[in-house]
């Protein structure tokens, strides 16, 4: 079949925007123009609400880049649609070699045309019974379902060209990639937190990732598996550069100079500190953790309020109200479940307390953290700070 064919991507919530609209218009374009890369030459425009994504020759991998496609935030509905030229005649021509094998083993449809083109002769009704009437033709059983149609026929007259699809698949959702700002993500190698980090890129935040490791308590494979769990991210993330941490001297000292109940607190303002200041290093306007309102002894929401006032930025936790299987069930979503669930040791499981602070007093917890020369360890470990960048593809720049 030598039907020219397009892949078309619909604007979700970015068509509210108002004023604003056009950056987001761009930094859509400009995302699906990154990761078009790998797939071939397409020409990547925004006109009428849709993003249109036109291969220019014929070794472009179309099946690709239309899964590629549905992994872009701030697109609601991918379709791959035939090209008609702009009159009756054409769109009865392709809707006639395009359809039957769209239709195929299908028993019910409707058709709905779209006229954007007011001057186009037929009006939207005629257009849509004159391509019923063809599909009837094809002497299949499938019949006409207006009210719940097992797949819907769609022809859009727009100002150059006509179109025809057959059904519509979800988009990512949300907002482009970067039309937020930056966000620092709190990279542990559990399941929580990459599924916040796709959650906050969901919303248009471009992330950036900080590990605390803890070496030679935690080993070199638990920092490979946090690696691993960034490139997967990268998949609806595109670019993640992962900044490492070590925290083992604070760990060391804690342990040597503070009361066990404290612990985990402790380091948690730790890491809530060095975070802030990785953060402001790397232009990032916000913090993001995986943490789950009482999922353990750190996320009481005494413990929450004791690391929230160490910092000075915004702390994003869009998995709060969320519950495991719940969590699980977008970690799996975004590809990083079966990653997660690989058993290494992370910094937060060295030196853990037999019985910890649930509920957390701010003045008890300073009264230990005076035992420790904080800016001096705060330093101390900032000075460790290594940085490696993970990419959807090595194309993707
Ligand atoms: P996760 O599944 O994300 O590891 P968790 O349920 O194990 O979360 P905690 O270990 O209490 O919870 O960690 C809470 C949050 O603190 C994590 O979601 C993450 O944002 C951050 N965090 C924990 N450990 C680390 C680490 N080693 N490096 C960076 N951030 C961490
Ligand atoms: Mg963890």
């Amino acid at each position: 079949m030598n039907i020219p064919e397009v892949i078309l991507c619909k604007f979700g919530e970015v068509v509210l925007k108002g004023a604003n609209r056009q950056n987001f218009e761009s930094a859509l374009v400009k995302e699906l123009r990154r990761r078009a890369c790998p797939y071939g030459n397409f020409k990547i425009y925004f006109k009428q609400s849709t993003v249109y994504v036109e291969p220019l020759d014929e070794l472009c991998d179309m099946d690709g880049m239309y899964e590629e496609a549905k992994r872009v935030f701030g697109i609601v509905g991918v379709n791959r649609a035939a090209v008609c030229e702009k009159n009756m005649e054409d769109i009865i021509r392709v809707a006639k070699e395009y359809l039957p094998e769209k239709l195929a083993g299908k028993r019910t449809f409707k058709v709905d045309a779209k006229r954007s083109d007011k001057k186009f002769p037929l009006k939207s009704p005629e257009i849509s019974a004159e391509i019923g009437g063809v599909i009837l033709s094809f002497g299949s059983r499938i019949k006409v379902d207006v009210h719940n149609p097992e797949v819907t026929v769609t022809v859009e007259v727009r100002d150059d060209n006509a179109f025809i699809r057959a059904g519509q698949e979800p988009g990512a959702g949300g907002l482009p990639i970067r039309s937020a700002g930056r966000g620092l993500l709190l990279l542990s190698g559990g399941i929580d937190s990459p599924v916040a980090g796709c959650m906050m890129a969901k919303r248009g935040l471009e992330i950036e990732a900080l590990h605390f490791e803890s070496f030679p308590y935690t080993s070199e494979r638990a920092k490979e598996k946090v690696m691993t769990l960034a490139e997967e991210m990268c998949a609806f993330c595109s670019r993640i550069h992962v900044h490492v941490i070590s925290l083992t001297h604070i760990q060391e000292e804690i342990r040597d100079r503070c009361e066990e109940d404290y612990f985990t607190i402790l380091l948690r303002i730790f890491m809530m500190r060095l975070a802030e200041r990785c953060a402001r290093e790397y232009k990032c306007q916000a913090l993001i953790t995986g943490e789950s309102l009482g999922q353990v002894a750190s996320q009481t929401l005494a413990a929450i309020a004791v690391t929230d006032s160490v910092v000075n930025m915004p702390v994003f936790r869009p998995c709060i109200g969320l519950d495991k299987t719940e969590i699980i069930k977008e970690a799996r979503h975004y590809g990083t479940f079966d990653t997660a669930i690989l058993p290494f040791e992370d910094c937060c499981t060295v030196f853990t307390p037999r019985h910890p602070r649930t509920q957390p007093k701010l003045g008890d917890v300073m009264r230990e953290l005076e035992k420790l020369d904080v800016e001096a360890l705060l330093d101390e470990a900032y000075a460790t700070l290594t940085t490696e960048t993970k990419l959807v593809y090595p194309e993707y720049r």
